[in-house]
């Protein structure tokens, strides 16, 4: 009989006959590599059967739950910091990209100040160009027609405008209706 046999019959889970357990019984008298094997399964046997059950301490449901507590506000507190870190940094790169808009302005108020008056005195002096042109115009057709025509020209209109007003009180008179 070799070892292989009686490590089977050991390991078996079923009831052993009375002849293979006296034969396992000789066998270990003799052998002392399946003593071992048998010892070893014995005190394995052993202590599962007299390990008593451990229960968790009392009040262990009462601590999970706190613990879990704890952890979902501990995990709430590091969300809240995030996101008010993520405002703040959010806040600070708007204020940072606003301050290097109108950084020119509180480096050099005076520069910006000359370039707004610069633009309003080119403005005022494109109205005085268009301004100094039509007078300059004026002047021109003043001086092209001498003192006596200008003369004429006015009592010739106020003529005009003298036969207008004759003309229009003989045209609404009411004798002249009446007829
Ligand atoms: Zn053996």
């Amino acid at each position: 009989m070799n070892h292989q046999f009686f490590e089977t019959l050991l390991l078996s889970d079923t009831e052993l006959t009375e002849a293979e357990s006296a034969m396992l019984q000789d066998h270990l008298q003799t052998c002392r590599a399946c003593r071992q094997l048998s010892d070893a399964l014995k005190d394995v046997d052993n202590l599962f059967h007299n390990s008593a059950f451990v229960a968790p301490r009392p009040g262990f449901t009462h601590r999970w739950e706190d613990a879990l507590a704890a952890d979902i506000k501990k995990r709430q507190r590091t969300q809240v910091f995030s996101i008010t870190f993520i405002g703040l940094v959010s806040i600070a790169a708007l204020f940072l990209l606003l301050g290097f808009t109108i950084l020119p302005i509180f480096i050099s108020p005076i520069s910006v100040l000359w370039a707004e008056l610069f633009g309003i005195v080119t403005w005022f002096s494109a109205i005085e160009g268009i301004i100094n042109l039509l007078s300059t115009l004026f002047q021109a057709v003043f001086s092209l027609v001498p003192i006596s025509m200008w003369v004429a020209l006015t009592f010739a209109f106020l003529g005009l405008c003298a036969v207008w007003v004759v003309a229009f009180k003989q045209v609404t008179s009411p004798r002249r209706l009446s007829i």
